[in-house]
């Protein structure tokens, strides 16, 4: 594709645009889980990098495979079944052993999830929490403590000094999840997998550990693969979204021409579902109907029995992964790929 491809508004199509070098790299990554009755395929074949310093967004409705996706990088589920490839600034992390892993996820990965108080202990001061990770490291007490404090203040916990010896129960639910935060910061990783890591929260406190989050990952150049149902949290902070459906990414854009021009009938459908300053609507309009069960999905395009521009061979023909003029990696027919 040449230069004259660049489309009116100044858009340029993503595959034109430099990306930063990759950190992290997955080709064909399957998610297998043995039931009783049989082998659920929970994620099938999902191909995705992320930059060094690059913000990016895996979005879908609860149960698309996406916080088993984020399960499956950090290998913290070992119920499942992997394969494919994910490899973490060179390093083959499938290939690594279970010690190997618990280093790279104390120091190269850092984790948080959506409910904070699961990753904390309630009986052990914040403090310590916060240092616990530099301290299996063999950093000193001292050392551990004074960095624990520095993340805190980082990220804006006020009077941090102070409270470095409070229990988690004495912090507001948005001071809580910064806590946690500090927990996956402290070790300075170079990627940070945040799973839902606002829903719990009011939306001003969501917006205000958002804006920190964002604000940190610039400072120093933290990659972030931020997991979430709601399109809206990622305007603004993402760099890039992938949309995942029914186990399989079916978009993927750079933010702004995912917001300005959606491909995918279902990424459609879930930013009709946002609401906007800009815009008065009655109701905000909702998919029809639920997403498949993995192990009941249905044949050709597994969103074709709610995709209002379903055609005959969507029921019956899978759609391959195809890049529009727009540079969007998209899975439908509409765009031509069989
Ligand atoms: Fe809709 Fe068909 Fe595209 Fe699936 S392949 S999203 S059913 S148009």
């Amino acid at each position: 594709m040449g230069v004259d491809t660049i489309l009116t508004d100044g858009i340029v199509p993503a595959q034109l645009r430099q990306r930063p070098e990759a950190l992290l790299q997955v080709d064909q990554l399957s998610i297998d889980i043995a039931t009783r009755d049989a082998n659920v395929r929970l994620v099938d074949n999902v191909s995705f990098g992320i930059g060094r310093g690059e913000r990016v967004a895996l979005v879908g409705e609860s149960g698309s495979g996406k916080s088993v996706t984020a399960q499956a990088l950090m290998r913290l589920n070992s119920r499942v079944k992997l394969s494919g490839r994910v490899q973490f600034d060179g390093k083959d992390l499938l290939s690594l052993s279970n010690s190997q892993m618990a280093a790279m996820r104390g120091q190269r990965m850092g984790m948080v999830f959506q409910d904070p108080m699961s990753s904390l202990d309630p009986l052990m001061t914040i403090g310590d929490q916060v240092a616990e990770t530099l301290r299996i490291r063999g950093v000193s007490k001292r050392e551990a403590r004074q960095r624990a404090l520095d993340v805190l203040d980082e990220l804006k916990v006020e009077r941090a000094a102070e409270r470095l010896d409070s229990f988690p129960h004495e912090f507001s639910g948005g001071m809580r999840q910064r806590v946690v935060l500090a927990m996956a910061l402290v070790g300075e990783p170079d990627l940070l997998i945040a799973d839902e890591p606002t829903t719990a929260l009011d939306v001003r406190v969501q917006e205000r550990v958002l804006d920190l989050l964002d604000e940190i990952s610039r400072r120093r150049s933290l990659a972030v693969l931020l997991i979430t149902h709601d399109l809206g949290i990622v305007a603004g902070f993402a760099d890039r979204v992938m949309v995942m459906y029914s186990g399989r990414i079916v978009e993927e854009n750079e933010a702004t021409l995912l917001f300005a021009e959606p491909q995918h009938p279902y990424t459609r459908g879930l930013l009709e579902a946002v609401p906007r300053a800009d815009i008065t609507v009655d109701r905000l309009r909702s998919i029809a109907g639920a997403p498949p069960a993995p192990g009941a999905r249905p044949s050709g395009c597994t969103f074709h029995p709610r995709c209002d521009h379903a055609m005959a061979m969507c029921s019956s023909v899978e759609p391959g992964e195809t890049i529009t003029p727009l540079g969007a990696r998209v899975r439908c027919h509409l765009y031509g790929a069989g």
